[in-house]
Formats: structure tokens, C-alpha cells, sequence
């Protein structure tokens, strides 16, 4: 193979051992994929791949620490020190009959096979350090260009693995870069295959754009027509949107959200209904359908549904937020608020959130009172001073938790318990 380029990537210890104990053994080994092209980049990549000729039985017997990972598929992780490394066999994908994965994988001692099966030419360089980067696609060209472009036919591509156009999205909106006009008009025609693709997948690809520094190229997917399948709700919201000749904000909003899963997918979502508890539900049940974690969804669906709590901008009003949303989800919901404010243009509302947010900095600092936790006084406490055991002590417990929220020089226990006494008598009177 002839070394195309000098160009000298700087790959880990670990990753260097593994290529040379490979080679030393007379099999070919290279790192490859999105390490190759994150370095190209100038990006740190997250993980490095390795492609070699040797079988997953040969890597098992060169590596004293390993584990299956997909040995089907050729893969095997292998540890050296405390990092690990995915080697995969080269592979030659069979028949996609279903669109979603291939019949069967056969290995292969080539590797131009295995990095013509790879998804875009991006994606489908090669690197050895005594041969420099293998590039048979110009993935260093589309790398130029800022282009996601499918090796060889890309209605080809797409109809064997549909989630290749979702992926298109996802590294358009991680990089930057355009799609090539082929690889999307392909996917334009193909769109309505990506029903075939199991929903986790789908869902990762999504969440990826979502969190991307660009996540308006959700836009892309909906233009490709891939939204209106996997996620109608979203084109259903733009249409609204347009009949009505508003402006469709969620693009921006995105982009003024912090990057992160759970406020993303509330931002996208908040308003898929006619209120925030239809949209609320409309989230559950795409999530449900996404097959999402329920941590992540349950947060989504809150913050959805509380996107209108008006917080009041002081210690008191603050304290009353954390208390109603949650301290788990209170910055998110002043983000989620926040992103609105500044997609609509609203400087005074933005700059109230950002103060807001300062204020709960400081309520969570001091640690004051804004649930149970931190109340001087807890349920023992009650009963050993003779109040329950029984409903009635949570009652009188979520009563002292409200006052002492409004004023926490309260918070005192004696004091506390003063009041919980009296409450006791009053509630033992009325309930007479
Ligand atoms: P990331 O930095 O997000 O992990 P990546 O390029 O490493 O990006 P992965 O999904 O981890 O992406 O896949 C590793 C490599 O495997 C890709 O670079 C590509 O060469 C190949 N690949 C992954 N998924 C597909 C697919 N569906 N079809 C073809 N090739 C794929
Ligand atoms: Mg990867």
C-alpha cells in the first residue's frame, strides 16, 4: 500500500503497542475511522479503533487482557494499562435484506474491503505510523471541503444500513460540515427507510445532533424527510407554525440551550401539544417510543410541563422554585426558560433568568432550606415528642417546610417543634 501522506498523528502508547505486537506477529493492523478523521481535525478523538488482518482468535491469543465485545462482527477490546481498544477483524459486510444490519460479515485479509464498507469517506481512513495515512476515498479531500459524503454509491449505502442518513445529520452537525449533494438527495429518495432501523439506534443518532455545537441541523433531517418519520410531531409543530405565519424557533432555542441530552430534547419537544401538559405527554410518549432511559425522560417531561412556572426573581421566590420543580431540575428549568427568552428576542426576560440563576447559586452555596432534607426537624423527631407515627407527621412536616421556605431564620428545632406541637393540637381539635 502506498503511503499517501506524511502527516504524523500522535496515537497513544497503548494503540502503538497494539499495531506493533500485531505486526511483529505478521498481520497488518492500522487505527481507523473517526480517529483518524478527528485528528485530521485537529480534534483529541474519544476512543481509537483498530482494523487488522489477523482473526478475533489471533488478537485473543496476542493479548493477555481482552474481552468479546461483538466477536461476531470481528471485534474484540483490548486492554492495555488502563485504556482499551476496539480491534476489529477486516470485515466485508453481506446482504442488507432487512436495511438495518448485514446477513452475515465474512472477514477479509484486505483492507481496502473493510474501509469500503465504511459509512463516508470521512470516516474511512486508515493510519500506520511507518505508512502515514490510506485514504482510497479522499477522505482527506471531503475533510477540506467540510463534506459528509457516503464511499461509493450512496443509494447503495443507504438502502443497506438507513441509519447512515441519520448519521449524516449527526457528523454535519458534530463538525460543521455540509452533506454532498448526492449523499443527500440519496437520502431524500431513501428517507422513508430509516423506519426500518431500530428505535435505540435512531435515538442515539438524534440525541448526538441534539448535543452537537450545532444541533439547528435538525433542521437538515427534516428537510431530508427523515423528521416526518421518526419524528412527525416535530414536522407537525413546524407546519403549525408556518399556517399560523409564525416564526418556527426551535432551531435558535436549541442553539441557546446548554448542551446537554435531558434540556435539548426538552427544548425540541416543549412544544409538540396546544399546552405544556399535552406536550408534556406528547414527550413521554415519544421517548417511550425512543425507548429512552426513564431518567432522561422522566426529567424531559417535567421540565416540559413546568416550562411556565413563573419563578420570582428573589431568595424567597427561588427557594419556592426549587421546592415545586426539584433541586435536580431547577437550572435546567431556567435554561429551558432562558432559551426561549433569548430565541424571542427578550432581553429583559433573559437577563431576570441569568440573575435567577445567580440568586439559586447562591440559595444551594448557603444551603438553605428548600425541602425536606434540610428542614431543622424531621418525622423521629415528631415521634418521639408523641406526633404520629402516621400520615399526619408528613402533613405537619410539608407545613413547617412551606413556612420555613418563605423565612428560614425559623429553621430551628426547638422552635419547630413548638409549632409541629401546636398544629398537632389544632389538627386533634378540628379533626373532632
Ligand atoms: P464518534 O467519534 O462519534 O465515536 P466514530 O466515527 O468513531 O465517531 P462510530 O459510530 O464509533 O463513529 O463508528 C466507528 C467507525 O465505524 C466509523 O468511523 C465508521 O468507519 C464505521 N461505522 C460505524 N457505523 C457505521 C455504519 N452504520 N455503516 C458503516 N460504517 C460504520
Ligand atoms: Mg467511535
Amino acid at each position: 500500500m502506498s503511503q499517501e501522506n506524511k502527516f504524523l498523528i500522535n496515537i497513544p502508547q497503548g494503540a502503538e503497542k497494539i499495531l506493533e505486537r500485531l505486526n511483529a506477529a505478521g498481520h497488518e493492523a492500522y487505527i481507523v475511522g473517526g480517529c483518524v478523521r478527528d485528528s485530521l481535525l485537529g480534534i483529541t478523538p474519544k476512543d481509537w479503533d483498530i482494523t487488522t488482518s489477523a482473526d478475533p482468535g489471533e488478537v485473543k491469543k496476542l493479548f493477555r487482557r481482552t474481552v468479546d465485545t461483538g466477536i461476531r462482527h470481528g471485534t474484540v477490546t483490548v486492554l492495555m494499562g488502563k485504556e482499551s481498544y476496539e480491534v476489529t477483524t477486516y470485515r466485508v459486510d453481506g446482504n442488507y435484506s432487512d436495511g438495518r444490519h448485514p446477513d452475515r460479515v465474512s472477514f477479509t485479509g484486505d483492507l481496502t474491503e473493510d474501509l469500503k464498507r465504511r459509512d463516508f469517506t470521512i470516516n474511512a481512513m486508515s493510519y500506520h505510523p511507518d505508512q502515514g495515512i490510506i485514504d482510497e476515498f479522499d477522505g482527506a479531500g471531503d475533510i477540506s471541503r467540510r463534506l459528509v459524503k457516503c464511499v461509493g454509491d450512496p443509494l447503495e449505502r443507504f438502502t443497506e444500513d438507513a441509519l447512515r442518513m441519520m448519521r449524516a445529520v449527526r457528523f454535519a452537525a458534530q463538525l460543521g460540515f455540509d452533506i454532498d449533494g448526492a449523499t443527500a438527495e440519496a437520502a431524500r429518495q431513501l428517507a422513508d427507510r430509516i423506519e426500518y432501523v431500530s428505535a435505540e439506534r435512531i435515538r442515539e443518532e438524534l440525541v448526538k445532533t441534539l448535543v452537537s455545537p450545532d444541533p439547528a441541523r435538525i433542521m437538515t433531517a427534516m428537510d431530508l424527510g427523515l423528521t416526518a418519520r421518526i419524528l412527525p410531531e416535530f414536522d407537525r409543530s413546524y407546519e403549525r407554525a408556518m399556517e399560523k405565519g409564525e416564526a418556527f424557533l426551535p432551531p435558535l432555542e436549541l442553539g441557546f440551550a446548554p448542551a446537554n441530552a435531558v434540556l435539548r430534547l426538552a427544548v425540541l419537544m416543549r412544544n409538540f401539544g396546544e399546552s405544556p401538559a399535552e406536550s408534556a405527554s406528547a414527550a413521554d410518549d415519544i421517548l417511550k417510543r425512543l425507548k429512552s432511559d426513564n431518567h432522561t425522560r422522566e426529567h424531559v417531561v417535567r421540565l416540559i410541563r413546568l416550562q411556565g412556572h413563573e419563578i420570582e426573581e428573589s431568595e424567597a421566590g427561588v427557594r419556592r422554585a426549587a421546592y415545586i420543580a426539584g433541586t435536580d431540575i431547577l437550572d435546567e428549568l431556567i435554561s429551558l426558560q432562558k432559551s426561549a427568552a433569548a430565541a424571542a428576542g427578550n432581553e429583559t426576560e433573559t437577563l431576570r433568568l441569568d440573575s435567577i440563576g445567580e440568586i439559586y447559586r447562591k440559595v444551594t452555596e448557603e444551603g438553605q432550606c428548600v425541602n425536606l432534607k434540610g428542614l431543622a426537624l424531621n418525622g423521629n423527631d415528631l415521634i418521639s415528642s408523641g406526633i404520629g407515627p402516621g400520615p399526619v407527621t408528613g402533613e405537619i412536616l410539608k407545613e413547617l417546610l412551606e413556612e420555613i421556605i418563605e423565612d428560614p431564620s425559623l429553621n430551628r428545632k426547638e422552635l419547630l417543634l413548638e409549632k409541629a406541637l401546636k398544629n398537632a393540637e389544632s389538627k386533634r381539635i378540628i379533626g373532632k
